[in-house]
């Protein structure tokens, strides 16, 4: 989901292609963006604030706060970004260990392996596909005997599904392990009411392209801690010392995110309850319409917390639903509608096979079966029945 989420219309096709393929293409989570955020970035590009500081940024991180129900928010040039700069509040240093999900966006890893700190990995939980808190809490009480903590602990929230942050927190908490809250599918889903992204020593947010809400490309960092605050600020605008001439005492970034952009991202934000809707409402019609299939499992609800349904996914047994789920994404492909596979474990990418896993078959199995369907908020009622007629006249040829 690097890939840009969407891109130019399709040129029409000549007369001779196949009547299938007329169809307008849908792809998986394309931006939603209308007069409003238009209306947004053109106000500030007149009002010449073309720059990474201004009236719309100093706006945008306010909302955004307000929202994840934080102190601070720190806009930056995307959710990677942010992990790093959370990673560096945190304090992993080269050579530190840092507990992941295997089952995530390459993102979350790879910012770890910026700083020259290593990912330890750990299974999910079937119950809400996000980071297994057992296995987190054996990890740490193992590695709390041997004296080999790790620096950080990063949690993500998958689909835009909390983790479970009760007996995460507290055993993080039990040994003194800084949280960093993954939220950049999150944005808008709650934990025992309370938001995504305010969890732990900082949350990380994302717009790109692809997700709930976009600026084309951004992130933001989130947090109740007034220090992380001001280090990210001054980390992600080169480290800039405040006097007049240029000097740096520390290594910085240029992570800061534009002014334009953060105008789109204020537009955005006022139609975010409307979009988490459309999300939601497109989950519902999925389930009820292909929740009957045998061998189909939505990705489950845990009781715990609201998701925003950024993406709807399930599993497809292929024993029990007759094909196997890169047939049904060869299908949809086959109607010109665009579906994923769920995200590739890290502990199964060749980048990361040295890395230690604890345990794997859960996120492994998930990676094997799991069916990402277009979820856009501006999917039609035409497109999702489009969509179910494909998936289910698969189903029905049995491979
Ligand atoms: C999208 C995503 C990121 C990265 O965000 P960018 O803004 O694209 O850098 C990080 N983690 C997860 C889980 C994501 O889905």
């Amino acid at each position: 989901m690097t890939e840009p989420a969407t891109s130019k219309p399709a040129t029409s096709k000549p007369a001779t292609s196949k009547p299938a393929r007329t169809e307008p293409r849908i792809y998986l989570s394309p931006p939603d963006v209308t007069d409003v955020e238009r209306k947004l970035l053109l106000e500030a590009f007149d009002s010449n604030w073309v720059a990474p500081v201004g009236p719309d940024l100093d706006a945008f991180e306010e909302k955004c706060a307000e929202l994840t129900g934080v102190r601070h928010a720190v806009a930056l040039s995307s959710g990677t970004a942010a992990l790093h700069l959370a990673l560096i509040a945190a304090g992993v240093r080269r050579g530190d260990t840092v507990l992941v999900p295997s089952f995530t966006f390459a993102a979350t890893a790879n910012a770890v392996m910026y700083l020259g700190a290593r990912p330890v990995f750990l299974d999910s939980t079937p119950e809400s596909w996000n980071i297994d808190p057992q296995i987190l809490a054996d990890e740490l009480r193992g590695r709390a005997v041997r004296g080999q903590l790790p620096r950080a602990v990063i949690t993500v929230d998958m689909y835009g599904q909390c983790a479970d942050y009760d007996p995460i927190q507290d055993a993080c908490d039990r040994y003194g392990v800084p949280l960093i809250e993954d939220a950049a599918e999150a944005l808008g889903a709650t934990y025992r009411g309370r938001a995504a992204g305010s969890f732990g020593l900082a949350g990380v947010l994302s717009f790109n392209g692809n997700k709930i809400a976009t600026t084309g490309g951004g992130g933001m960092l989130v947090t109740d801690d007034g220090s992380v605050a001001k280090q990210t600020r001054h980390l992600a605008t080169q480290a800039r010392e405040a006097v007049a001439h240029y000097e740096h005492r520390t290594v910085g970034y240029n992570y800061r995110l534009s002014n334009l952009l953060a105008a789109v991202g204020r537009g955005q934000l006022q139609r975010l309850p409307q979009m988490i809707e459309a999300r939601r409402a497109t989950f519902e019609h999925y389930r009820a319409a292909l929740g009957d299939l045998p061998g189909v499992t939505f990705q489950p609800g845990a009781a715990y917390g609201v998701p925003n349904r950024w993406l709807t996914c399930l599993l497809i047994d292929p024993e029990k639903f007759g094909t196997d789920r890169d047939r049904v994404i060869a299908a949809l492909a086959g109607i010109n509608v665009e579906a994923r596979p769920t995200w590739k474990p890290m502990h199964l990418q060749p980048a990361y096979q040295d890395c230690v896993m604890r345990g794997g078959s859960v996120s492994a199995g998930l990676f094997e079966r799991g069916l990402c369907l277009p979820s856009g908020s501006a999917l039609t009622p035409h497109d999702r029945n489009r969509i179910v007629a494909s998936v289910r006249r698969a189903a029905e040829k049995k491979g």
